[in-house]
């Protein structure tokens, strides 16, 4: 791979007018550039598009970034363009495109001004895609929220096994660069086998995320918690914050109570048409809404820095969801509000939702809920809980951030399984 020799602190004051490196950015980056097979894993916010987009600006040719989502393609592909004067950067190329934008595409590639090109893997199935890109200059492959490969991460996609036959097909010698923010090693080794990843460099990120304040609150009647929520978004006033619920009705009955109390809500869910859920997206990432109420089909890859407040409604079905979803909050490192309602009635439902399923799927469904109510109940501090699930000691008596470090418990009585919190 062909790279413009210049310092990388350079290049990234150059390219993004960032002073500084996050975490292991800059040594992620000198991997992809020296060519290696390269795996990151960095918690949500953490930075990981800059490993991929910074080298690829750097280095001849185009560098090729597989998304699962068609819907935040746009959403990356504007905010590259944001840091470039030039719009030809950046292109990403899906069925939502009409024939004369992807010959538009295809004649940036073809000039070599465009460095990344974000393709969903249906492009890649495509045969004479392949060709194209098989006599185009590549620099090296991305594979962003690498975890939809493996049926152990939170958003299995089985498109995203066929990748590795489909890279091949392109060129077998170019460089692969996967990023998760998923840590479980079960989708760490699904990642590296499915990929065919070669004797990679791997980075793992710590993943603790200090800036972000974790509660939970026992959910009553139904009045009672919009109450509740109402107020809390009142307390928030001005700031950009998301629900999550179970269900898509509820999101709907959600937004409609909120707006009702003066709070600018819109629904999102996987029932909408495409085109209302991306506006609905724009209007919360243009700030036309203060809140989005969702269910869990909206937010991966949506890069808000500010959002402040991620309120879940429901339960997630495990730690690992509610860590993606609450990681949502924050990201620009400054303050970040995660509260979730917790019943029994909710974990009822989210059992209820699995009756179909068969047997094993249910078990490993069961362990998954069965952790989260121990973090909902538990009386130790909400960090250490959520790092543990992730394998990383966090040795830190006191966080400072989370209600059972903020008042310590005494004693915790479980009645009906609502958690009645009698303060020390
Ligand atoms: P991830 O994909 O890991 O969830 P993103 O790539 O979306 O995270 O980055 C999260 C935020 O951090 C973005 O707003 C991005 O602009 C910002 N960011 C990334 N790298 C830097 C850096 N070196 N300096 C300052 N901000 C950064
Ligand atoms: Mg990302
Ligand atoms: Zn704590």
């Amino acid at each position: 791979m062909a790279v413009v020799k210049v310092s990388l602190m350079d290049a990234l004051r150059e390219h993004f007018g960032f002073d500084s490196f996050k975490g292991n950015q800059e040594i992620i980056i000198q991997s992809i550039l020296s060519g290696k097979d390269t795996f990151v894993i960095m918690p949500t916010g953490g930075g990981k598009s800059l490993c991929y987009q910074l080298p690829a600006l750097m280095s001849s040719g185009c560098a090729l970034i597989v998304s699962p989502l068609i819907a935040l393609m746009k959403n990356q592909v504007d905010l590259v363009r944001g840091y470039s004067s030039k719009d030809n950067v950046a292109h990403f190329l899906n069925s939502t495109l009409s024939k004369a934008q992807i010959k538009k595409v295809r004649t940036d590639l073809l000039t070599g001004k465009t460095k990344l090109l974000y393709v969903a893997p249906e492009t890649l199935t495509k045969q004479e895609n392949l060709d194209f890109f098989r006599e185009l200059e590549i620099s090296f492959i991305a594979v962003d929220e690498a975890h939809c490969i493996s049926e152990w991460g939170h958003d299995f996609r089985p498109e995203y096994r066929r990748l590795k036959e489909m890279i091949e097909q392109i060129n077998d010698k170019l460089p692969i660069i996967a990023l998760t923010a998923t840590a479980t090693p079960k989708v760490q080794s699904d990642i590296v086998k499915n990929l065919g990843l070669n004797d990679p460099n791997i980075y793992i990120s710590s993943f603790n995320r200090s800036n972000l304040y974790y509660e939970i609150r026992p959910k009553r009647k139904k009045d009672q918690t919009i109450k509740d929520i109402v107020k809390y978004i009142h307390q928030h006033k001005g700031k950009s914050g998301i629900i999550y619920t179970l269900n898509r009705k509820t999101t709907e009955e959600l937004a409609d109570m909120l707006t009702a109390n003066n709070i600018k809500a819109v629904a999102y869910h996987a029932g909408l048409d495409p085109t209302t859920r991306a506006q609905r997206q724009d209007m919360f990432l243009h700030e036309d809404v203060e809140v989005i109420v969702a269910t869990i089909a909206f937010g991966m890859g949506i890069d808000k820095p500010d959002v402040r407040f991620v309120i879940h409604y429901n339960i997630p079905k495990s730690l690992e969801n509610y860590y993606q979803e609450t990681g949502r909050a924050g990201r620009d490192g400054l303050e970040g509000n995660c509260v979730c309602y917790y019943s029994h009635k909710d974990v009822q439902k989210l059992e209820h939702l699995m009756r179909d399923k068969p047997l094993s799927e249910r078990e490993m469904g069961a362990q998954l809920i069965n952790e989260t109510v121990a973090y909902a109940e538990s009386a130790v501090c909400r960090r250490k809980v959520i790092l543990h699930y992730f394998g990383e000691k966090y040795e830190t008596e006191d966080c400072g951030q989370c209600d059972n470090c903020r008042n310590p418990k005494e004693k915790i009585e479980v009645k009906n399984r609502v958690v009645i919190v009698l303060k020390a």
